[in-house]
């Protein structure tokens, strides 16, 4: 009996696997760069729109490989313009992406893991069950879908890796897909302009800061003692904040770089004017910013966000101890887009 050998999917594919895959076919391996630009510049999604390709080779390459995009099942337009896009990624495992677009710029956020094994008690991606990994097909998959739905591809356009699930518990796919992201010859993202959002998984960090290319640093804080981060984020009972923060002080920063800290303002738990002093503290002496989050609230969570006065009161202290802190006001709040709210809702 003759079977027929399932297709091979080629979105998430570095350049040295395609240049493996047209050794396969003993063709010569400059034309991975063809496809690679291809695929991930050019966004051709059939082998037929290859007409820089020999009718040959399309055929060769149509019978082995496909470019799989990932399955689009909703859109949700926000008044706000934002956009959150539903994938199912297997039967019944859903992920979300969210492109924002911005006065001078847009930003998309993406995605790691079907799910989250950190269980923060405030966010509700932590609420479902962790199913798996996402490939580096997978990841790519979401920042080429929503490159497509882009107004204008001339604005700046920043990726942050702030999507469900913890990236540094998916490290090699998650490097991969920085390194495809900002391969001059692919999607062409500067580093500079991509971040990654970590509950503080320290060893990834340290592991991070080894790395030829090196994203943004994003860290969420979310508490300024040990007792209330194990209650906030439990990963704190493994590394705690005194460990995660040496991390961060070691951690290499580009001229002009700086680590962002989040901080999800919860009333009656992190957001006294103590915490704000302490912040400040542990903060002193490197390069960061503070981004304030005031509490999404939702169904799934019986947590408050402060009032509007004591987020000021907070904000304004740390601006005292030479902080730069903003607050983060949510987009998408209407379309459940808002951070800490993706759970692949319909
Ligand atoms: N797992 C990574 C990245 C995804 S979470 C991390 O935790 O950093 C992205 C951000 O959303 C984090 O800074 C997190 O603290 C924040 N967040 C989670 N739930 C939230 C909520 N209900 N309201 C506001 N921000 C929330
Ligand atoms: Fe996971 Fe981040 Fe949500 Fe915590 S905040 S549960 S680490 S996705």
């Amino acid at each position: 009996m003759f079977l027929r050998m399932q297709p091979t999917n080629v979105l998430g594919a570095s350049l040295e696997e395609l240049e493996g895959h047209l050794t396969g076919l003993k063709e010569p391996t400059y034309r991975a760069r063809q496809i690679f630009a291809g695929i991930y510049h050019r966004r051709l999604r059939s082998w037929d729109e290859f007409t820089d390709l020999g009718k040959g080779l399309r055929q060769k390459l149509q019978e082995q490989f496909t470019i799989g995009y990932l399955a689009q099942q909703q859109v949700f337009i926000s008044e706000d313009g934002t956009r959150r896009y539903l994938f199912e990624v297997s039967p019944g495992q859903k992920i979300e992406a969210v492109l924002i677009p911005e006065e001078r710029r847009d930003t998309f956020c993406i995605s790691t893991q079907v799910g989250c094994t950190v269980g923060c008690l405030f966010c509700v991606t932590g609420k479902l069950p962790m199913r798996r990994n996402l490939s580096a097909g997978e990841m790519i998959g979401q920042v080429l879908a929503l490159q497509c739905d882009r107004a204008n591809l001339s604005r700046q356009l920043n990726v942050v890796i702030m999507g469900m699930g913890e990236p540094l518990h998916n490290y090699t796919n998650v490097m991969k897909t920085i390194r495809i992201m900002t391969d001059e010859r692919g999607i062409d993202i500067s580093s500079r302009h991509i971040t990654l959002s970590t509950s503080g998984v320290v060893p990834g960090i340290k592991r991070l800061a080894t790395e030829p290319v090196i994203p943004n640093l994003a860290i969420s804080l979310n508490a300024t003692t040990d007792a209330v981060r194990d209650h906030l984020v439990p990963i704190n009972r493994k590394w705690n904040i005194a460990r995660l923060l040496t991390a961060c002080r070691e951690f290499p920063l580009a001229e002009r770089r700086r680590i962002t800290f989040e901080y999800v303002l919860i009333e009656g738990m992190n957001d006294t004017p103590e915490d704000a002093h302490r912040l400040a503290r542990l903060l002193h002496g490197f390069r960061n910013k503070v981004n304030l989050i005031p509490l999404n609230v939702d169904p799934l969570l019986s947590l408050q966000s402060p009032t509007e006065a004591s987020i000021l009161a907070f904000q304004k202290i740390l601006i005292r101890h030479q902080i730069e802190a903003r607050i983060r006001r949510p987009r998408g709040r209407d379309i459940s887009a808002a951070c800490g709210l993706l759970a692949g809702r319909s």
